[in-house]
């Protein structure tokens, strides 16, 4: 599989194919991810495995979800 090179879509610059390879999702390039502090907010959620209300402690694990930040273009 041949990774290509992107156009970032905040400034329309290169976005490096050895980025676009460790992370497929990413839209902008290194720099703009810099600008606003990560492309992603990422949140932590618990997994409830007991009953609402029950006293048992919660052995679940944990999930993330990624929510992308909303582009504004570079000034
Ligand atoms: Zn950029």
């Amino acid at each position: 599989m041949t990774i290509v090179p992107r156009t970032c879509e905040r400034c329309g610059g290169e976005v490096p194919a050895e980025r676009v390879e460790a992370l497929p999702d990413t839209w902008v390039c290194v720099r703009c991810s810099r600008e606003i502090n990560g492309e992603f907010d990422v949140y932590v959620i618990p997994e409830q495995t007991g009953k609402a209300g029950s006293l048992k402690k919660n052995y679940g694990g944990y999930t993330t979800r990624k929510v992308r930040k909303p582009l504004r273009p570079a000034e």
